[in-house]
């Protein structure tokens, strides 16, 4: 307007001094003159006007695409995040360049560790509030207090709102269908940006948008919590009722055995020092065994167990894991029928050894002693077969396929055979490790039971990590 009118009056001015009679001079001679200056004066100040209103439109425009650019951006900033803290990260960015402060954001949940703080009540997850991103932000006791209110009340606070204003910071919570998730604080924010309208329409914006993925992250977060709770609890009671079951047997043989042979070891003939020490030396490598299993059960569910391949001869192979299984095959018959001039495989030897010989252990458990183990080794297409069978108690249609599960065991029956139900899920594993398939067939209940495994001839060059 100050520009329009000092236009206005110099135009009159020029054309008073250059165009008037007389010219040369400044005077109002006639009402024409006056007339002259007023029209200059109401038509720069409507055009004042008029530009005045497009230069605002023109930069409220740029403001409001400025806006909707950043949200845009913060939209597809979450929606690629692959964790909890570049959520964190992009919403502190965003804020940070649109508000031109200092954002941090405080949730009760810091996006790692087990909390399972969303099933404790407000007041605990308010106690709980702590700078989730940046992790180091420095705020001040007194930020920390407002936060803990904002939480609570779910009402902003801070510089630009009726709470608090002479504060340095702005407190807005983050609100979803069940409550405050978080908070965002943000410092040093100019007084005339918190208090302008489209800040109050921005925030209010990325709060919504936040508190949604906010609380996306905190539910992804608790189901992968339940998922390791009831994971590492269904460890828990099969190790634990496998420990009752398995350990005390031996344990107990174990300690019998060795207090005869302390107490009266020396008055015992030969034979029955021998047959105690043998029993020992038995359920001793039994609670080995499961130990190793409980072992490389975690080691493959880590991704850890990684075959370490080399050429081997099948009739080794199986000539190898007879041996250790040995003493625990000596109530059984062994056939074993491996064809000529089978090609060598590409397997780790040790995993390979260890997963014959839990096979050949469940042949013999699950069988009755003096019944006949089988063992056919032979070419199968691109494959080498093994099939280890039994004539044992067979296993059901329905719980073929179920048989290799983690923590499996056949219901009821099996309880009177020591077992964890984890040696078949390891065999899978190693197998599939291998690129290899492994797979139970039996003709029902009381008709025994074969196990088939099929290696690959050529092994794949990178060893696939088994997933149990
Ligand atoms: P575990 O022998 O420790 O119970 P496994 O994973 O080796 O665990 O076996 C899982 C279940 O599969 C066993 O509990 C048993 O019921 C069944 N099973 C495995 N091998 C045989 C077999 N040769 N004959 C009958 N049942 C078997």
């Amino acid at each position: 307007m100050a520009a329009a009118s000092f236009t206005s009056l110099l135009s009159v001015t020029i054309f008073n001094y250059f165009f008037d009679e007389p010219r040369y001079e400044i005077g109002f001679n006639s009402p024409g003159d006056v007339l002259v200056l007023i029209l200059f004066l109401v038509i720069g100040a409507i055009t004042s006007n008029l530009s005045g209103d497009l230069r605002q439109q023109a930069s409220r425009a740029q403001r409001q695409a400025r806006e909707a650019r950043a949200l845009f951006q913060l939209t597809r900033d979450i929606a690629v995040a692959r964790d909890t803290q570049e959520i964190f990260r992009a919403i502190v960015h965003q804020c940070n360049d649109i508000f031109e402060c200092e954002t941090t954001l405080l949730t009760p949940f810091t996006g790692g560790g087990s909390e399972t703080l969303a099933l404790a009540s407000p007041r605990a997850r308010a106690a709980a509030l702590q700078a989730a991103y940046p992790p180091h932000a420095g705020l001040t006791q007194e930020d920390i207090e407002a936060a803990r209110w904002v939480f609570n009340q779910g009402l902003p606070a801070g510089r630009g709102t009726g709470m608090w204003p002479e504060m340095q910071a702005t407190f807005q919570p983050l609100e979803t269908s069940e409550g405050t998730v978080a908070v965002l604080v943000l410092r040093n924010t100019a007084r005339e940006i918190v208090r302008s309208a489209s800040f109050r329409r921005v925030i209010g914006s990325i709060c919504r948008l936040t508190a949604l993925a906010v609380e996306h992250t905190l539910r992804k977060q608790e189901l992968e919590n339940a998922r390791v709770v009831s994971r590492t609890e269904g460890l828990r009671s099969a190790l634990l009722s496998a420990i009752s079951h398995d350990f005390g047997t031996p344990l107990a043989s174990i300690i019998g055995s060795a207090t005869s042979l302390i107490s009266y070891g020396r008055s015992y003939p030969p034979e029955v020092t021998a047959e105690l020490l043998t029993t020992i030396l038995e359920e001793a490598e039994r609670l080995n065994r499961f130990v190793k299993n409980v072992l490389q059960m975690n080691r493959l569910e880590a991704g850890a167990l990684v075959p370490r391949l080399q050429w081997a001869d099948v009739g080794d192979l199986l000539s190898t894991a007879l041996d250790a299984a040995h003493r625990r095959l000596s109530l059984h018959e062994i056939y074993a029928d491996v064809e000529d001039k089978l090609p060598l495989v590409n397997v780790d030897f040790v995993l390979m050894e260890s997963v014959l010989v839990n096979l050949l252990d469940n042949a013999a458990k699950y069988s009755p002693a003096e019944t006949s183990i089988q063992i056919t080794a032979r070419r199968l297409g691109e494959d080498v077969g093994i099939d280890i069978s039994d004539q044992g108690r067979g296993i059901s249609a329905e719980e073929l396929g179920a048989i290799f599960d983690k923590f499996y065991r056949a219901r009821h029956r099996d309880r009177t055979v020591p077992g964890t139900g984890l040696g078949l899920a390891i065999c899978k594993g190693i197998i599939e490790a291998h690129g290899g398939t492994i797979e139970a067939l039996s003709e029902g209940l009381g008709h025994g039971t074969t196990i088939r495994l099929r290696l690959p001839v050529k092994t794949p060059d990178v060893a696939v990590t088994a997933e149990v």
